[in-house]
């Protein structure tokens, strides 16, 4: 049995990053950035005004000032501050060059005269205090959610480069699984597992041909695209009479390092290489697929996108005790303020637990007794 650990090394070690694609940034959410973003000029580009106020000669020490006109956001053209003179700004308003800045909320003003209570705060975002023309903002590996898209926006730098989107092909097996759509008939049951990866798939932002077929060994092989970089099998994958997968597998060409992980639920999971293509041979029940996918495939995918090692495992207290077992289990939980809250959980083959699930703890054989540290990767 191959733990966890040398699952992720094997990976980390030997999947390539595949190749990369410059799209706009409306595109580019969840894709993995393969170039270091910088920004061309200092940002903020100009001292800008941090609060709607007056602003005025910083080395005027007059008592009373006159307010003789107002600069706003986007203006151009600026007044040189003179003597005895101020004028109301807007936040994000260009500050004339010499300007204090005096938030509203400390000026009295009596008609167009203004005082100040207090003076010396000079409220004012300088240039190039967030980052100096030519710093990188984004290194390459991040994969781009809002903020880093947000960011990008704001320097610019609006056709990324990044890793070219992943091709799947996933092939769900059974001759006892139908449509979910449909009413299953005597010994049938709906396909859940070609919905789970298809989500899966959309948050990160793979493309996945799907195919659900019976029990055929030749249709498998038909269906084993040369051109996808992951393949990935939902059931079939025990040692049953009828679980053919692997022997299929080896036929078409893949090593295979991996048959059995330490994991539970998730045991009979197969991973193999055909060159650079990768396939997962998937323990068919739907919470084995969200534990395998989370835990393993994710690896494989951050590892082809040329992103951060995948999954990152955080560490947090379990509000009650969960229960060892000679395997390690990756338990569903609930990530909440008090910590993590283990749900309910009766079988591999119950999913009653992804109503909620967030999160999966890693339960060392000993198990966690009530309060205990452990860790754990977020599945959302
Ligand atoms: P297998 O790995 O093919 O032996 O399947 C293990 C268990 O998972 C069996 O109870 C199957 O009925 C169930 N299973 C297999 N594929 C699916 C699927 N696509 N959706 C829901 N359950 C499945
Ligand atoms: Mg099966």
């Amino acid at each position: 049995m191959t733990s966890a650990e040398e699952i992720w090394s094997l990976l980390r070690e030997q999947v390539s990053p595949r190749g990369t694609e410059t799209i706009g940034l409306s595109a580019a959410c969840g894709r993995t950035l393969r170039e270091a973003a910088c920004t061309a000029e200092d940002m903020p580009p100009f001292d800008r005004s941090a609060v709607d106020g007056l602003v005025v000669a910083a080395a005027e020490g007059s008592e009373i000032f006159t307010v003789v006109g107002e600069i706003r956001a986007g203006q151009a053209n600026l007044p040189v501050l003179a003597k005895g003179n101020a004028y109301r700004i807007g936040t994000g308003a260009p500050v004339p060059h010499g300007g204090e800045v005096i938030m509203l909320e400390d000026a009295k003003a009596d008609g167009d005269r203004v005082s100040f209570l207090r003076r010396g705060a000079n409220h004012i975002r300088r240039r190039g205090e967030d980052a100096r023309a030519g710093e990188m903002v984004v290194p390459a590996g991040v994969v781009l959610g809002d903020g880093q898209i947000a960011l990008l926006a704001s320097v610019g730098w609006v056709r990324p480069l990044v890793t070219r989107r992943i091709a799947a092909q996933h092939i769900a097996t059974g001759n006892e699984i139908v449509d979910p759509a449909e009413i299953p008939g005597p010994g049938q049951i709906r396909d859940a597992n070609s919905a789970l990866v298809l989500a899966w798939a959309q948050q990160h932002g793979i493309a996945c041909a799907q195919a659900r077929l019976g029990e055929d060994a030749e249709a498998l092989r038909d269906r084993l695209s040369p051109d996808a970089d992951l393949l990935l099998i939902s059931g079939g994958a025990s040692v049953g009479r009828h679980d053919y997968t692997e022997a299929v597998l080896r036929e078409a060409g893949f090593e295979i390092p991996v048959t059995k992980v330490n994991a539970r639920p998730g045991k009979p999971l197969i991973i193999g290489r055909r060159g650079e293509q990768w396939v997962f041979g998937l323990p068919g029940n739907p919470l084995s697929h969200f534990v395998c996918l989370h835990v393993f495939v994710d690896a494989a995918v951050s590892a082809m996108n040329g992103a951060a090692p995948s999954p990152v495992l955080l560490s947090s207290h379990v509000t009650d005790p969960i229960p060892g077992n000679p395997r390690v289990t990756w338990w569903p939980a609930k990530a909440e303020s008090k910590g993590l809250r283990p749900l309910r959980w009766a079988s591999s083959g119950d999913l009653t637990a992804l109503a909620s699930a967030d999160a999966l703890v890693r339960v060392p054989v000993s198990g966690l007794a009530e309060g205990a540290r452990a860790e754990f990767i977020r599945t959302r």
